[in-house]
């Protein structure tokens, strides 16, 4: 059983062992915090250790941050490249047609010039994964609405630095991060459950867990699939 602990916007994992002394460790890639305490010792003199350590925490994460990623990419041809969780390698078809992208049994085939330089590759790419997105979350959308009882207004699709998702509350609006397009569904059904349910619960308090849990019985597996997925260059998640 794993406990969450927000202390001062960090998300803590408080886990409970047969242990005699309390354990304080941050995980790479992403800086997820676990804290393995004695099952006696109470999650109020726990909340006081990780206060206590908070400044070694974020030096901890922001030393992961600057940590090098996954090599940048190129976009040239056999590169590998996901989506939906599955590894695809890049063709390039040259064309004189408007660049374009379509997906193929095991390959991603670019239609571009060869001298188009590698941001318009990644641009055209980009496309892709957004049209993918955006069509991907729709009905995940309409779901959690019917199933939470509310109502999403508009939602958008960006590349986000530091996470997965955000959400506004007051304008019904929920962010979801264009990387998301790379990983497996399930997480994006898992961001998109998690930003609509701060619509009800604006923190990770234990009424918000409780959601949760009750919603999606397996979210803390996605969320852990997530942040140990390999990430792009640069790019650092704290979820
Ligand atoms: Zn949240």
């Amino acid at each position: 059983m794993i406990t969450e602990l927000d202390i001062g916007g960090v998300s803590v994992d408080v886990v409970f062992k047969d242990i005699k002394n309390v354990h304080l460790s941050v995980y790479p890639p992403t800086g997820r915090v676990r804290i393995s305490a004695p099952c006696r010792m109470s999650l109020e003199n726990i909340r006081l250790f990780a206060i206590s350590k908070l400044g070694w925490i974020k030096k901890q994460q922001t030393k992961l941050l600057s940590q090098d990623r996954e090599t940048p990419r190129e976009y040239l041809e056999r590169e590998s490249h996901y989506l939906w969780g599955q590894r695809y390698l890049l063709r390039m078809a040259d064309v004189d047609e408007a660049p374009g992208v379509t997906v193929e049994y095991r390959h991603i085939v670019l239609h571009v010039g060869t001298d188009v330089p590698v941001q318009k590759r990644q641009a055209v790419l980009d496309d892709l994964y957004r049209r993918e997105l955006k069509q991907a979350a729709k009905p995940l959308i309409a779901k959690w609405e019917t199933r939470l009882e509310l109502q999403v207004d508009r939602f958008f699709v960006q590349r986000m630095k530091t996470k997965w998702g955000s959400s506004n509350p007051g304008l019904r609006t929920i962010r979801l991060n264009l990387e998301l397009a790379k990983k497996p569904v399930e997480s994006l059904d898992y961001v998109i459950l998690h930003e609509m349910a701060h619509f009800l619960v604006p923190d990770h308090s234990t009424r918000f867990v409780g959601l949760m849990d009750e919603n999606m019985p397996s979210w803390r597996m996605v969320r852990q699939i997530l942040n140990e997925a390999p990430l792009s260059c640069g790019e650092q998640f704290l979820f």
